[in-house]
């Protein structure tokens, strides 16, 4: 069966049209079930997005960051110029005498050849470092709960790779050699890894030649074909799903939550508790994953051993969708119900079965798993969307956070003090509040920590003094400050959370306030990032940012040395969240005298220190070890004299890591606004 000549170019039709056929309808069926999901616009700023793709698809840029992402990276272009070349095996399928050279030139071809043959060998390395690193070094961002299935379904995919590349060499060096005894066919001697695999062939007949060409052609189409087949099936279907992922990917910062619609009065439910309840982008997001285990990686509460692996909850949450998405889609219509014990799936619940309620309240909402997903797929907003659910229709949310709920609906700060007594922190200080002056540049919100903590108190106070040193205009609410939500939002209590919102968007929109700036990276990131979405348009300032250029415009001079060796500890909702990390390092860098370290996992891989979504109102029972022990650890293997924060529920968390280890009198921990107000010039006017 000669490739190309009748009937053989028949047959490879008929094959070629049915397995893209069933392709195809794999997909229909994917895409189907992907809309069941509910409606989400992410179809602006296309530009943007395209661009995306280019640099996380094409580029790579995410999958690189680390050393074994190039092994992916070949892989990837392997497979883009092997499928290029695809494109003329199959036009010699259909007709002998298809060749590229007769359209591009035979610069061109060879340009192209070489490149195959340098790709496809530089995939079998890879491939073969895929394979050791699987089997032999096992890592455990690699493991899952159904491992025998997962090495089973990655075996088939890189031994049909494998096969697909042999057997490609196989039809060119054949293919090379028939064409040297054969006027008006060639072959470019370019491809010097086909060309030298001929020498396998040399003693071969013509005859035999064709036979062996025609051997290696058919299967390495065959496998081509059945490779198609088979991605839908396969943990490559992140080959279908990650492009369109990226594209749809959040732009912006990672750190807004989606605003649910509480006015809508058809709403029967509120918060995620059905698969399809999800939008169809978390949905897409299922599709996308590519197992890296990455997310996991750098996940604090799977690193200290709680019941949370955000890899497994994609996985898991997959497997649910492919089943219950395919009994969805045969009840619309008129399709057969589909095998495999579809009435279990459907008896499965969402929170409870394929989440449990304890990988739920573990999440720290640290952003460290979107971050390192190179296909950026969204987890934290699904697990927010669980907890609504929980919180808001079932009144279910770990017991300790009952009587912080009331304090914040009580008193507007988690403690349950006073909310009169919010401005008493600044009595004896030099501040003003809007109400007895609202012609400032900036209103300094200080947040529940920074008015009722005591330890947080100084952090504020400390900036009110370096605000006074360099002439900045500002105030604050005082006793009309409210909490911002933040805390309630990611604990699920979206109810609560806009009722504070609205509140304090009103108050500060009645004095006019155009600037912001906050000492706490929450309620940072809150009202940048989340106040628009109920009308609080301010430009929001951290005090790192506003510390930095006080000190670049020489309106604060640190002189005082400091002769300490500091470690720094980004805090998530500053760094990952917001992408502030040169500002505190400016700071850091402008005290004299003081030795600075970086950690291990600093800047994007900061490690949480494990209050945030939450955490920090919640019991820490589960896992080998709390989060904010493991943190302390990593900064003291530094040995540092004092540990840099920049917000204080860190703070208070290393405070107590260090305590645990009676370490609290040798190890100190000072926001950066304390150090610096040590270090200015109080004279300076
Ligand atoms: S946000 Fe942080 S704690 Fe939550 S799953 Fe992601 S990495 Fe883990
Ligand atoms: S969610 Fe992202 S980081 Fe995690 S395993 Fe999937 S692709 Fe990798």
């Amino acid at each position: 069966m000669q490739p190309g000549h009748f009937p053989a170019n028949i047959l490879f039709f008929l094959i070629f049209i049915a397995a893209n056929g069933f392709f195809l309808f794999t997909v229909y069926r994917l895409y189907r079930i992907m809309r069941l999901g509910q409606p989400e616009d992410r179809f602006d700023h296309i530009g943007e997005r395209l661009e995306g793709v280019a640099t996380f698809v094409f580029g790579q840029r995410r999958v690189i960051r680390e050393p074994s992402g190039w092994g992916h990276f070949f892989i990837f272009w392997g497979f883009v110029i092997i499928t290029i070349g695809s494109i003329e095996t199959f036009g010699v399928g259909i007709y002998h005498g298809f060749a590229y050279w007769k359209f591009l030139g035979k610069g061109l071809t060879s340009l192209l050849y070489l490149l195959q043959d340098l790709f496809c060998a530089a995939v079998i390395v890879a491939l073969g470092v895929a394979l050791y690193r699987r089997f032999v070094v096992r890592p455990e961002r690699l493991k899952y709960e159904d491992q025998k299935a997962v090495n089973q379904d990655a075996s088939i995919i890189i031994a049909l790779i494998l096969l697909l590349i042999v057997l490609l060499f196989g039809a060119r060096a054949t293919e090379y050699l028939l064409a040297q005894g054969e006027p008006g066919r060639y072959f470019p001697r370019l491809a010097f890894i086909s060309v030298g695999c001929s020498y396998l062939f040399s003693a071969l007949t013509a005859e035999s030649l064709r036979a062996w060409y025609s051997f290696f052609w058919w299967g390495h189409t065959m496998v081509i074909l059945g490779f198609l087949i088979y991605i839908p099936f396969s943990k490559h279907l992140h080959l279908l799903g990650a492009i369109p992922n990226v594209f749809f990917r959040r732009l912006g910062s990672v750190g807004a939550l989606r605003k649910m619609d509480l006015e809508d009065e058809t709403a029967e439910t509120y918060g995620v508790s059905t698969i399809e309840e999800f939008t169809w982008k978390q949905l897409l997001d299922l599709y996308a994953c590519t197992e890296c285990g990455r997310c996991s990686d750098n996940c604090p509460a799977t690193l200290t051993g709680k019941p949370l692996s955000p890899k497994l909850t994609i996985h898991r949450l997959k497997e649910h969708l492919q089943v219950k998405g395919k009994m969805l889609i045969a009840q619309q219509g008129s399709a057969e119900i589909p095998a495999g014990n579809p009435e279990d799936e459907k008896a499965k619940v969402l929170i409870g079965d394929i989440c449990r309620h304890d990988e739920l309240w573990s999440c720290t909402t640290c952003g460290n798993c979107v971050e390192h997903c190179p296909v950026f797929i969204e987890h934290i907003d699904k697990y927010v969307d669980m907890r609504r659910y929980l919180v808001l229709m079932e009144s279910s949310f770990p017991a300790e956070v009952q009587n912080v709920m009331r304090n914040w609906e009580t008193n507007s700060n988690p403690w349950g003090l006073g909310f009169a007594t919010r401005g008493d922190w600044a009595k004896g200080l030099a501040v003003k509040t809007l109400a007895e002056d609202s012609h400032v540049e900036y209103l300094f919100y200080v947040g529940c920590g920074g008015s009722f903590d005591e330890r947080a108190k100084k952090i504020s106070s400390a900036m009110v003094a370096l605000l006074n040193e360099a002439g900045v205009s500002f105030a604050i609410l005082g006793a009309e400050e409210k909490c911002c939500g933040e805390t309630a939002r990611r604990i699920g209590n979206e109810y609560l959370f806009q009722t504070m919102a609205v509140e304090l968007v009103e108050i500060i929109n009645s004095y006019g306030v155009k600037k912001i700036i906050t000492t706490c990276p929450h309620g940072y990131n809150c009202l940048k990032n989340e106040y628009p979405q109920f009308g609080g348009e301010w430009e929001v300032y951290h005090h790192n940012e506003v510390l930095a250029q006080l000190l670049g415009d020489g309106l604060l001079q640190t002189k005082l040395p400091l002769d300490k060796h500091l470690v720094f500890h980004d805090s998530c909702y500053l760094g990952r969240y917001n992408s502030v990390y040169d500002q505190p390092r400016k700071v850091i860098k402008s005290i004299p005298g003081l030795r600075f370290s970086e950690m291990d996992r600093s800047r994007n891989k900061s490690f949480c220190c494990g209050a945030g979504g939450g955490r920090m109102w919640m019991e820490e029972t589960l896992g080998d070890r709390k989060i904010n022990d493991a943190r302390t650890e990593q900064a003291l293997t530094l040995k540092p004299d004092i540990i840099g924060v920049s917000c204080p529920f860190c703070t208070t968390m290393f405070e107590d890591g260090l305590k645990e280890r009676n370490m609290e009198e040798q190890v100190r921990v000072y926001d950066l606004a304390e150090l610096l107000v040590r270090t200015i010039n109080p004279g300076k006017k």
